[in-house]
């Protein structure tokens, strides 16, 4: 399933081989869904306590969003306190600051304590522009981190260059390997006598009973008391809403051999981003870039847009890249994550999404938030990340400017345009017997026939001739050729029965 889908830098390090899946119905107390940084990160601070946990996963563990990151692990992420203080005001930022030292120490911890080989190495991390307009944001930027008591300097030890027109940099910034950090974590999760793992497991479906929940894996249930979606995108609307409080951006990504590293990590503070840094090992040194960042619905050149990060990289490093490939992330109209419970009547569901790209400390600081919930331990940071926070106007301006009209676009290209060049060569949409289909000719001129509508929340699907997937322009999902759902949120496939069109 999925093997189209280029593999970053990180996913050759999954060793992981168990395969054991959902094959019976089965009871425990709290069902986390989802093993990437969010659902490990917690089933990791629930080991050995008083509830039996069971975690699935849909794929491999450590293998989606997480994997495919550029593995940054910083407090200073492009200007996001000047823009939460934009929305909120300071004492906001502050507690967003706090929460992100907080998951940075947990990270670091964890790796001392259970001694995990994942390339977790201290480095300068930058925030720059070439670009004018953007100054004043970092003359902001530099007050509130100022007020937080932040050293950082208007000058970098390893970015010279005379198109740079402001920067800020830190000194205690990280970068490591996320998939080797995960596994390490998983290990320990592994020994542990209360957590049980599952994999190849996607959750179609959550129920609620007088007891708690139901959820529908594989043709099975699992019964449970506590449910926690760490899926990412969540596979529902109702509750919580999270398509309307979220918007979703996709960013290229190209890792090329280097002789030299240098101990810096950096990004740009504007669309479309650019963001770099170092990986090495006793083995290997590479450069990591990435660019064409893009709300999801903008942008649906996937060779361009490869053609583009390989060039790049190729201008930088004088090497073609050895690894390329995509992600997308959730984002926030406020900037701040969505941790907690999924509704305000909800007392046993919770989730944990829209890190802003900034997963690393933001799925690590919800594995702390949501364990602290589970076993009914106050959490300052409840509030702030309260998934049911109320709007206020500077949100709802960024809800029309990015949730609303991204949707609409996506919404719009879709029933209004019909483009066809996004079909052409391999695969074309076309009506059958009354239903939308999508049609790809193999290489072998053999027709595969799929549903071309996202069961999600029924947008219609494009074809990505890069990994050979029909994805939505929309919300994310992605489906194979033989239309099985490689990536959520959607539950379910888009096969067709050919003898019932
Ligand atoms: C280009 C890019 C670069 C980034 N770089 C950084 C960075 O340098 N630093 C940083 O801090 N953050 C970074 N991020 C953000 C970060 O990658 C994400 O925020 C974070 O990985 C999300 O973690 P997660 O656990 O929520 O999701 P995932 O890692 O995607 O884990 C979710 C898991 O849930 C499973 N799942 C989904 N649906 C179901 C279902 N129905 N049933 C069962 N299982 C299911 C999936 O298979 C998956 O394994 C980046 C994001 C992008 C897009």
């Amino acid at each position: 399933m999925g093997d189209n889908m280029k593999k970053s830098i990180w996913q050759k390090d999954n060793n992981i081989k168990e395969e054991k899946g959902i094959t019976e119905n089965l009871t425990t107390d709290v069902l986390i869904i989802g093993a990437g940084m969010t659902g490990i990160s917690l089933a990791y601070n629930l080991i050995d306590g008083k509830n039996n946990i069971i975690m699935v996963d849909a794929g491999k563990i450590a293998d989606a969003t997480t994997a495919k990151s550029t593995g940054k692990v910083t407090y200073l992420q492009d200007l996001t306190y000047y823009k939460i203080c934009n929305v909120y005001d300071f004492d906001t930022a502050k507690l967003y600051y706090e929460s992100q030292k907080e998951a940075i120490r947990i990270i670091n911890r964890n790796v001392k304590n259970n001694k995990i080989e994942c390339d977790l190495k201290k480095c300068e991390m930058v925030t720059f522009t070439n670009d004018e307009k953007e100054v004043p944001k970092f003359t902001v930027e530099k007050l509130i981190l100022d007020r937080l008591g932040v050293k950082y300097s208007n000058v970098s030890k390893n970015i010279k260059n005379n198109d740079v027109k402001e920067l800020i940099s830190v000194n205690d910034g990280y970068v490591f390997n996320p998939v080797k950090y995960l596994i390490g974590l998983y290990k320990k999760i592994r020994s542990s006598s209360n957590v049980d793992v599952y994999m190849n497991s996607r959750v179609q479906k959550v129920q609620k009973t007088k007891e708690g929940f139901k959820a529908y894996v594989n043709g099975f249930e699992i019964k449970c008391k506590k449910i926690v979606f760490a899926c990412h995108y969540p596979f529902f609307t109702i509750p919580g809403f999270i398509p309307l409080k979220t918007y979703v951006e996709k960013s290229y990504i190209a890792a090329s051999k280097v002789e030299k590293t240098s101990n810096v990590a950096a990004i740009t503070s504007n669309y479309p981003y650019v963001s770099f840094r170092y990986q090495e090992n006793k083995k290997e040194k590479y450069f990591i870039y990435l660019n064409n960042s893009s709300k999801l619905c903008s942008k649906l050149n996937h060779e361009k847009n490869y053609e583009e990060c390989t060039d790049e990289i190729k201008k930088i490093t004088g090497t073609s890249p050895t690894y390329k490939w995509e992600n997308m992330d959730l984002l926030t109209n406020d900037y701040l994550p969505l941790i907690g419970r999924v509704s305000k009547d909800e007392k046993n569901a919770f989730i944990a999404t829209g890190y802003n790209t900034w997963g690393m400390t933001g799925g690590t600081i919800a594995g702390k938030i949501i364990a602290d919930l589970i076993n009914s331990k106050d959490n300052k940071y409840l509030e702030v990340f309260n998934p049911s926070r109320s709007m206020n106007f500077k949100k709802v301006l960024n809800f029309t400017n990015n949730t609303l009209l991204s949707n609409l676009k996506a919404y719009g290209f879709n029933f209004i345009k019909k483009n066809p060049s996004w079909y052409k060569n391999q695969a074309f949409v076309t009506r059958y017997c009354g239903k939308r289909v999508g049609v790809y000719y193999d290489e072998e001129g053999k027709e595969h026939v799929v549903s071309n509508v996202c069961p999600h929340l029924k947008c219609f699907l494009t074809f990505n001739k890069v990994d050979k997937t029909w994805d939505c322009p929309c919300h994310g999902s992605r489906f194979d050729t033989e239309g099985n759902v490689v990536k959520g949120p959607s539950s379910f496939d888009i096969k067709i029965d050919e003898t019932k069109l």
